[in-house]
């Protein structure tokens, strides 16, 4: 059984294949799209002190919060960012 590790994301849960193929998703995205890259890492600090997260998930809404925070429009389900 796969071992999850609660409030990790990707990068730390190993999942090099899926974190990859989010890294070059984001590359795609335009200027306009994109969150800042300040806006960024205070979105996934907020994730990674979350209850929701849990080996590189959301639980809450079952998206990869180091994809969705990269998206200037979306939102945290939870309203936390
Ligand atoms: S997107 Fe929101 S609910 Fe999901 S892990 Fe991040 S802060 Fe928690």
């Amino acid at each position: 059984m796969e071992n999850i590790c609660k409030r990790c994301f990707l990068l730390e849960s190993g999942r090099d294949d899926t974190l990859k193929s989010i890294k070059e998703h984001i590359d795609r995205l335009s200027e306009k799209e994109k969150a800042s890259d300040e806006e960024y890492r205070r979105r996934l600090e907020v994730c990674g002190g979350c209850d929701f997260l849990s080996g590189g998930v959301c639980l809450k809404c079952g998206c990869y919060p180091e994809f969705r925070a990269a998206f200037a429009g979306q939102k945290c389900p939870y309203k936390k960012w």
